[in-house]
């Protein structure tokens, strides 16, 4: 799946590229005439949290994706296709889980983080 999308910095603006969905990665390829845009690689398996927010003119059209290390927001045109891909192509892996301190997978049963050995801290939000 590829569509053209903006990838959203907050309120400092936003630039425009094409973000596409592969088996295992989310990719945002900044448009050649954007200048100063960066492209974004984000693996489906660093995905913590998927959401959707209101642009700032009200329409429901952003795609927020929350990993250990960033979140982005991405303005797409069909925000509900692209939820329910990235769902579906995340529940291959539900049980896994990811340590909120350094991003390390953790088994679903696991209790202490393998490679930081923090306490898991199972239904909190994100770090920010
Ligand atoms: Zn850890």
């Amino acid at each position: 799946m590829g569509d053209a999308a903006s990838l959203c910095r907050g309120r400092a603006g936003m630039y425009g590229g094409y973000l596409f969905l592969t088996r295992n990665r989310l990719l945002f390829e900044p448009s050649k005439f954007g200048g100063f845009g960066k492209r974004a690689e984000i693996p489906l398996d660093s995905i913590m949290k998927i959401s959707s927010e209101k642009s700032l003119i009200g329409e429901e059209n952003i795609l927020k994706v929350s990993t250990p290390y960033a979140e982005y927001g991405f303005m797409v045109n069909d925000l509900q296709t692209w939820i329910s891909k990235l769902n579906a192509l995340r529940k291959k892996s539900a049980d896994t889980r990811y340590c909120m301190y350094c991003g390390s997978t953790i088994s679903a049963t696991a209790n202490f983080c393998p490679k930081c050995g923090k306490k898991r801290e199972t239904d909190a939000e994100p770090y920010r």
